[in-house]
């Protein structure tokens, strides 16, 4: 299908030449916009809530470069201190100043962190985290969920969310079966199925990794008693708890989903948020386990570019504007506005819709749900949200182009956007 309201000439010409060029003519799979038909939109530059393509059309963003832009896309102040720190140099491979700033930050916002380590992406911070838990704990089992998403490292690719989810992909072929044979998983929001697995692999499992909300198979929340289950569970076990922050921590809380529903995890990866559009990853968590990481201890793990000046400047500078009061609700306001408008719509106009938001994070399901964990995600109307997407594009409306992931709001949206996005989705599904 081609887009039949807007002018689409240059995108489509540029995509087709990248598909010689890269595989799928993309760097990152979603981005080809393969589940929900179409071509994808090739962009040109963005701005605060916006994103304009290589054709000049101007569009509503709720991707936000897939979570880091919360502050709105370019940020004044993020551009200055870029502009600043870029006279200094691109990058040093060695100790800057800056490391510590951002490190403190992180320290002070992040409770269950007590030191940190930078790493260039989520998907670094995820391996790194788990080469930790299996040192601390000296066991090799670890626990994680279906749909979650925790970066493409082979040990994370069973039942993994995101692209994988996206696309279908059962699990990914190169990935030796002894890479993910001490990987186990459990459906989310399940404490028995956790506590099924601990029984049965007894002192075995060094811990439970998971996204504390899920963005990665679409929005789910946790359950009332399940983050607070897994708390005890691991401690009952002696296993580590490891909370997923990539997505949700400056996210739907300053302080993370850990400061949202009060349970403090052993160690937690972030990535996004903290890098201000740059690429960056953390983790960090409980002194003694930190200080296993080399070269304070054994545990090896490096970086040539990591903690690099321009990618810890966007991170602070990024933090500092989201210490401003009022962030949180303001962002949680809005987007509340957004998800019951777009709920209200599609029960006016007959469409079988869930979903919601904590702050800044939302999600919809093409399904009457509730959603609670993937199983339940999957029986979504991929095809309908296919054409829905399709159809708000059209409207000038950016939405990430898979059931499966979350949508992203920001402090750049005004209050006439979501208006225009409500009108926008009342349009589109009245045509479903
Ligand atoms: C995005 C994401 C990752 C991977 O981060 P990359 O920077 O894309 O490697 C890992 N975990 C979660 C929860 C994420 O949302």
């Amino acid at each position: 299908m081609v887009n039949t309201t807007i002018k689409t000439t240059k995108s489509q010409e540029i995509f087709a030449a990248a598909q010689n060029l890269m595989p799928g003519g993309v760097s990152s799979p979603v981005r080809a916009f393969k589940s929900v038909g179409g071509q994808p939109i090739v962009f040109d530059r963005v701005n605060g809530a916006y994103i304009w393509d290589v054709d000049d059309n101007k569009y509503i963003d709720y991707v936000g470069s897939w979570g880091p832009a919360i502050c709105g896309h370019a940020h004044p102040e993020v551009i200055t201190a870029l502009h600043t720190a870029l006279e200094k140099g691109t990058s040093f491979g060695a100790p800057c100043v800056l490391e510590n700033v951002l490190a403190e930050m992180v320290i002070d916002a992040v409770k269950s962190i007590e030191m940190v380590r930078f790493v260039n992406s989520g998907t670094e911070a995820c391996m790194a985290v788990l080469r930790l838990m299996r040192a601390f704990t000296k066991r090799d089992k670890i626990i994680k969920f279906e749909g979650c998403y925790h970066g493409h490292a082979d040990m994370f690719l069973v039942k993994a969310g995101s692209g994988v989810a996206t696309l279908g992909l059962p699990d990914s072929p190169g990935v030796p079966k002894a890479a993910t044979s001490d990987t186990l998983t459990a459906p989310y929001n399940d404490l028995e199925a956790v506590k099924a697995l601990f029984e049965e692999n007894p002192n075995q499992i060094a811990g439970v990794i998971l996204e504390p909300v899920v963005g990665n198979a679409g929005f789910i929340t946790p359950d009332a008693g399940f983050l607070e289950g897994l708390r005890e569970l691991t401690h009952e076990h002696g296993a580590l708890l490891v909370f997923d922050e990539v997505m949700t921590g400056f996210r739907i809380a300053y302080g993370g989903a850990q400061e949202k529903f009060g349970i403090t995890p052993d160690l937690t990866t972030l990535g996004k948020i903290i890098g201000g559009g740059l690429p960056v990853g953390a983790y960090g968590g409980r002194r003694d386990i930190m200080s296993m990481v080399a070269p304070a201890g054994p545990v090896y793990q490096a970086g040539t570019l990591s903690g690099n000046p321009l990618a810890m400047t966007a991170g602070i500078k990024t933090l500092e504007l989201l210490q401003k009061p009022g962030t949180y609700d303001s962002l949680e306001q809005m987007t509340q506005k957004l998800t019951n408008g777009l709920l209200k719509i599609a029960q006016e106009t007959g469409h079988a819709v869930c979903g919601g938001n904590i702050s800044a994070m939302f999600g919809l399901f093409f399904t009457a749900g509730p959603v609670h964990n993937y199983e339940d995600a999957k029986k979504a109307d991929t095809a309908k949200f296919g054409r829905f997407h399709r159809g708000m594009l059209e409207h000038g409306i950016y939405l990430a182009p898979s059931q499966f992931e979350a949508g992203f709001t920001s402090l750049a949206h005004t209050d006439g956007d979501i208006e225009q996005t409500l009108a926008a989705a009342r349009d589109v599904m009245s045509s479903l």
